[in-house]
């Protein structure tokens, strides 16, 4: 495995985390505190060409690889996980399924203003009933006179709701075949009459985040919004679940390697017994355990990168840079916060934003209980 990075790759991880620490940084306490959506730092990234890394740039991408994506997703997250999973549910889960499937009109009318950040893109899988089990779907969608007429609800949908929200995929029932549902995707522009983004929800964490639940009440769109063959949407969903996991692994690398910063940074200056607390054996083991883990976490989650960029299969590792990267972040902010004394449990110190912001990662884009499932399913089990 070469893992020497390309001059293409290292000037986006630097040109991310200049970015971050200049722009993302300084804001990223009060944009947490306030609840309050990034739309300056989302123009901003946009007029860098970084809310559309890997799309072609005849769209106005930035056509770059897994790699190079991921490297720029755990800089933001190593600064701010909000930020991140902005990019992140745009990128990966809202436009990819549009670049992958969506036909040359749907790719001209979306991909442009999605890549340049102009607008956003969702991405609806989760219902009340299905989420772990996606193929539960109840969101249903009938042809009618030339429109699908979609009626369902959508839970815990990110990006949906903003002022640039564009469109949501979705996935829906559109027929049964042979006993089985028929379940298709389909795009729903913002401002369809029947579709409603609800009250943003309060969350743990991702607070500057835009997360709410999906109403469809006799929403209708054209017949051409349906992406993809027809009864493909599951499928279609689960792949691009698989390609998101390297992402979200990226997120927990950066989230865990942020945590561990702040704690190296704070055990220096801070002094107990008349020294740093840095000198003591206990916090130095705290910092070397985490600072291995990371580095092992990186590693795997670079490898399922490069399989995928490679066109080798990429699920198992994925998944296992999934399950890996979330646990540590939850670990690593854990102990991040420990180190920090009373200070830790104080909102002033980055920690305590990213301790809240972790735990996230054993739950979003398949739980931890469903990559174990996975992976086993790849071991042949
Ligand atoms: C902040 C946030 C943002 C999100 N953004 C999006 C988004 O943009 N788009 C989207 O579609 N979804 C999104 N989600 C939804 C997220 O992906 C789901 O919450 C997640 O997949 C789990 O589904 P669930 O909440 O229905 O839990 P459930 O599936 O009900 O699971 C409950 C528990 O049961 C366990 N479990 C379930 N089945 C099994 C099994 N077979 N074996 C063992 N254990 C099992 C689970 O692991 C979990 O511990 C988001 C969620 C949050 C909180």
């Amino acid at each position: 495995m070469n893992l020497g990075l390309s001059d293409e790759q290292r000037l986006l991880r630097d040109t991310v985390r200049e970015f971050a620490a200049q722009e993302v940084r300084p804001v990223a306490e009060e944009l947490d505190r306030e609840k309050r959506f990034p739309y300056e730092i989302v123009a901003k990234l946009g007029d860098l060409g970084l809310m559309g890394i890997p799309f072609p740039e005849e769209y106005g991408g930035g056509g770059a690889d897994t790699l190079a994506y991921v490297l720029a997703i755990e800089e933001l997250a190593r600064v701010d996980s909000s930020v991140c999973i902005t990019v992140a549910a745009h990128t990966s889960l809202g436009t990819m399924p549009i670049y992958l499937w969506g036909s040359d009109e749907q790719r001209a009318d979306w991909l442009p203003s999605l890549c340049s950040g102009e607008r956003l893109a969702a991405f609806g899988l989760t219902e009340p009933e299905a989420g772990s089990d996606a193929g539960n779907t109840r969101t249903r969608a009938t042809l009618d006179e030339g429109e699908w007429v979609i009626d369902g609800a959508k839970q815990f949908i990110t990006n949906s709701g903003t002022e640039i929200s564009g469109c949501v995929t979705i996935t829906a029932v559109t027929g049964e075949a042979s006993g089985t549902k028929e379940i298709s995707n389909l795009i729903v522009a913002n401002g369809t009459p029947g579709y409603v983004a609800g009250e943003p929800y309060r969350k743990m964490g991702w607070n500057a985040s835009d997360t709410r639940p999906l109403s469809f009440d006799g929403c209708r769109v054209p017949e051409g919004n349906l992406l993809g063959p027809r009864g493909a949407g599951l499928r279609q969903f689960l792949e691009i679940l698989d390609g998101g996991r390297i992402g979200v692994a990226a997120m927990g690398v950066g989230l865990a390697q942020g945590a561990l910063d702040e704690a190296i940074a704070y055990a220096r200056e801070r002094r107990a017994f008349g020294r740093p607390i840095a000198s003591f054996q206990a916090i130095q083991a705290k910092i070397a355990d985490l600072s291995a883990e990371i580095e092992a976490a990186r590693l795997l989650t670079y490898r399922a990168a490069l399989q995928k960029d490679a066109g080798e299969p990429f699920s198992l590792t994925a998944a296992q840079a999934k399950l890996k990267t979330g646990r540590l972040a939850v670990r690593a902010t854990e102990e991040a916060v420990q180190i920090h004394g009373g200070y830790g449990y104080i909102e002033e110190y980055p920690v305590c934003r990213f301790y809240r912001d972790a735990k996230i990662l054993t739950i979003g884009e398949g739980t931890d209980e469903v990559q174990q499932m996975v992976i086993a399913r790849e071991l042949g089990l």
